[in-house]
C-alpha cells in the first residue's frame, strides 16, 4: 500500500538522518578534541556519612558543542565508543584530571580524583602502562587517581580488559564498580573483578523513600557488600530523607545533588576550604 511505502520511505530517510547526523557529532567531537576547545570537566564530590567530609571527586566530561550548546555524555561518549575516538578522549580526561588533581596538592588538598573508564578502553593494549605513565609523569602517584570500571559486564567478557582491571589494581589504582545494581549485573561477578569499592547505582536509590522492597534490597545489599570487604558509595542521593536511610544502612559514601551537582574546579576549592576552616 502506498501507506506502508510512505511509513517505510519515511523511517529509511529517518535512519539515514540518524547515521548523518551520528558522523557529524563524531566529526565535531574530533575537532573539539584537536583545538582543545570545547571539552572540559566537572567535578562531584563524594562525601563520607560519618564525617560528613568530601573525601574524593569523580572527574564528569562535559563537551560544549560549538552550535548545539552543551551536549551530554550520555549522548556523546555511547557514540565515541564505537570508533577510536574514545583512546583520544578517555586520554583527555586522564591528562586533564591529573592535572586539577597536582592543583588540588599543591593546595594541599590530596583526596584522589576518580576517572570513568569504560570496557573498549580497557581492552586497549598497555592501557594500564599508558594511564601510569600519564599519572606519574603528571607528578603524581596510583593512591591519587581512583578508576571507576563503567560496563562491569563487559570488562568481564573480555580477557585483556579484565587483565588490565588486575594489573591497574596492581600498580596501586583503587578500583570502583559502577553502576552496580543495573543491566546484568550480577552478584556472582564480585568473584572475578577485583574492586576496593562499590557504586550502587541510582535507579536502586532513588526509590528508597518511596518504595519498601527497595528499601529492603539495598539495605540488604550494603551489609553483604560489607561482609565481603567492600566501601559501599550511593549515587544519585538527592534528598534528606534518601540520605537518611542510607546512613541507617551505614552505607560508606553518598553522591549526588543533595550534597553538589558536579562543579568546576574552582567552585569545588572554594567548597572543601570553606570545609577545612570549619
Ligand atoms: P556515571 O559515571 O554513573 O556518572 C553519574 C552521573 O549522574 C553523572 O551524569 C552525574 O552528573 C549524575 N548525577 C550525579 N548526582 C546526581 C543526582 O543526585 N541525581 C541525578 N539525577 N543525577 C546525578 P553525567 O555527568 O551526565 O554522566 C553520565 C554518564 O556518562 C556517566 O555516568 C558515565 O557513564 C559517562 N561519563 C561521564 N564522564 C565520562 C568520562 O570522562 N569518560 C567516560 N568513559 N564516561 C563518562
Ligand atoms: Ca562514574
Ligand atoms: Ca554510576
Ligand atoms: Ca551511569
Amino acid at each position: 500500500s502506498i501507506d506502508e511505502r510512505v511509513t517505510i520511505s519515511a523511517y529509511s530517510e529517518s535512519k539515514d538522518a540518524i547515521r548523518k547526523f551520528k558522523f557529524n557529532i563524531l566529526n565535531d567531537l574530533a575537532e573539539s578534541l584537536n583545538q582543545q576547545s570545547g571539552l572540559y570537566l566537572v567535578f562531584q564530590p563524594k562525601v563520607s556519612l560519618a564525617t560528613r567530609k568530601i573525601i574524593g571527586v569523580e572527574a564528569l566530561l562535559r563537551w560544549q558543542h560549538p552550535t548545539l550548546g552543551e551536549v551530554q555524555p550520555d549522548d556523546f561518549i555511547p557514540m565515541a565508543e564505537s570508533t577510536s575516538l574514545i583512546k583520544l578522549l578517555t586520554e583527555f580526561v586522564i591528562v586533564r584530571s591529573v592535572a586539577e588533581a597536582k592543583r588540588l596538592r599543591q593546595l594541599g588538598i590530596t583526596i584522589p580524583v576518580s576517572i570513568n573508564i569504560s570496557a573498549n578502553n580497557f581492552a586497549e593494549r598497555n592501557f594500564a602502562e599508558k594511564l601510569d605513565h600519564l599519572v606519574r609523569d603528571g607528578g603524581l602517584l596510583p593512591q591519587d587517581i581512583e578508576i571507576e570500571c563503567l560496563e562491569t559486564q563487559r570488562i568481564l567478557e573480555s580477557t585483556e580488559a579484565l587483565a588490565c582491571v588486575k594489573a591497574l589494581r596492581r600498580k596501586g589504582y583503587a578500583i570502583a564498580l559502577d553502576d552496580f545494581g543495573t543491566g546484568y549485573s550480577n552478584l556472582n561477578y564480585l568473584r572475578n573483578i577485583p574492586a576496593d569499592l562499590i557504586k550502587i547505582d541510582r535507579s536502586l536509590i532513588e526509590n528508597l523513600k518511596s518504595d519498601s522492597d527497595s528499601r529492603i534490597i539495598v539495605e540488604s545489599l550494603i551489609n553483604m557488600l560489607h561482609m565481603l570487604n567492600y566501601t559501599v558509595l550511593a549515587e544519585g542521593v538527592e534528598d534528606r530523607e534518601t540520605l537518611n536511610y542510607l546512613e541507617q544502612y551505614q552505607c560508606d559514601i553518598i553522591q549526588g545533588y543533595f550534597y553538589s551537582p558536579p562543579m568546576m574546579l574552582e567552585k569545588l576549592i572554594t567548597l572543601i576550604e570553606a570545609e577545612q576552616n570549619g
